[in-house]
């Protein structure tokens, strides 16, 4: 019965006279799932015959569930746009998803028992075991945004390689996921690009830094050439950090933003330009301005933000905010280049402070 593949599945109970332990063991060698001696009790069997059934009602439901839990993940794995692959402690695939196996055109029961060797270049195929070693090695994630090429297209892979643990924690493997994200990462480098070439501070909208370093060396060689006077401001609020620390950062940024304003409306003439050149500092560009008209012109500035009389409780100077300013003029201070023109103005910005703030040197 048991050698039939048609009936190999029935389960069989003896009942028999033979009652001595080789034979009952020799029937469970046999395939039997019990053994009754006789006599015997219809009772008996009866219950006996219902433990069996019992068990293996149980036994169907659970394979039948397994069944279906695998076919659940088998569903995620196999739905979910990354590439996936497992791979054991030598580098050796043992599993992957569909999306993984297209990309080296096999299909997914083709991949076990293979290394990158059979689908990728040498340098590629190196580099990926290195990557395995390193997850290995140090049981450590490697999480990366890299380049990718495969049959000739360029794309960006979001690559994630883990190590894989059993049940009891013994390591066994490393699981990979692979996303395509070269959608977003172009978007980046357009975004970059043009950040790049954007002159305007985004939260000021006043110019930037960068666009203050353009100016400043185009001013700087049309004063050699005029011999007209070149005057720079460098402008920096006074007890700014605790603006931010007192009425909180976003406060702080509306602040920023009137000072820039005021800076602007302060500047008349039309060649004058002012710049956020960093945190809560500020410069300004005076071309063809002399010192005495730059120092007026940094006075009215200064004025005009005390007399915005935005509160500042954590200055130790006034009960409003104030900036500092230092003055540099190109040929009164007989400077060479711009950076010498900028150190100046720094100096005397930093002499400002240390007279006690609120003031224009
Ligand atoms: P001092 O009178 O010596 O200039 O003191 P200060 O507090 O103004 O100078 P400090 O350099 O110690 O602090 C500058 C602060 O400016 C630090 C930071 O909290 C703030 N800051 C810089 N950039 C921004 C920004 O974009 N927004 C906001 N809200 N705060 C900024
Ligand atoms: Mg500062
Ligand atoms: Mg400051």
């Amino acid at each position: 019965l048991k050698q039939s593949s048609d009936c190999s599945e029935i389960p069989i109970i003896f009942i028999t006279g033979l009652g001595n332990s080789e034979n009952i063991l020799k029937g469970f060698e046999k395939g039997a799932i019990d053994y009754i001696v006789k006599p015997f009790s219809v009772n008996e069997l009866k219950a006996r015959i219902k433990t069996h059934v019992d068990l293996f009602n149980l036994q169907k439901t659970c394979k039948q569930e397994r069944v279906d839990l695998l076919k659940k993940y088998e569903a995620i794995v196999e739905n979910i746009p990354q590439k996936i692959f497992i791979k054991d402690l030598d580098s050796i695939y043992i599993s992957c998803n569909e999306n993984y196996c297209n990309d080296l055109h096999i299909s997914p029961d083709q991949i076990e028992g293979k290394n990158d060797f059979d689908f990728y270049s040498d340098d590629l195929a190196l580099k990926y075991q290195e990557d395995d070693k390193y997850v290995i090695d140090n049981k450590i994630e490697i999480n990366v945004i890299e380049k990718y090429e495969q049959d000739g297209n360029r794309t960006w892979v979001h690559t994630i390689k883990k190590p894989v643990f059993d049940k009891n924690g013994n390591m066994y493997g490393i699981i990979g996921l692979f996303n395509d994200v070269t959608k977003q990462k172009e978007m980046e480098q357009t975004i970059d690009k043009l950040e790049s070439l954007s002159i305007k501070d985004p939260l000021t909208s006043i110019y930037n830094r960068r666009y203050f370093q353009e100016i400043v060396t185009i001013e700087f060689k049309r004063a050699n050439r005029t011999k007209l006077p070149l005057s720079l401001l460098i402008i920096d609020i006074d007890f700014f950090k605790s603006i931010n620390d007192i009425y909180g950062h976003q406060h702080g940024d509306e602040c920023l933003k009137s000072v820039a304003r005021t800076i602007d409306l302060m500047l008349k003439r039309p060649a004058d330009m002012c710049f956020r050149f960093g945190g809560e500092e500020f410069v300004a560009l005076l071309p063809e301005t002399a010192k005495v008209g730059a120092h007026k012109v940094a006075e009215d500035i200064r004025m005009a933000i005390e007399n915005l009389n935005i509160e500042n409780k954590g200055s130790k100077i006034s009960d409003y905010l104030t900036i500092s300013i230092g003055v540099a003029e190109k040929n009164t201070d007989s400077v060479e280049t711009v950076e010498e023109l900028l150190k100046i103005a720094d100096d005397n910005l930093y002499a400002a402070k240390n007279q006690g703030r609120n003031r224009v040197v």
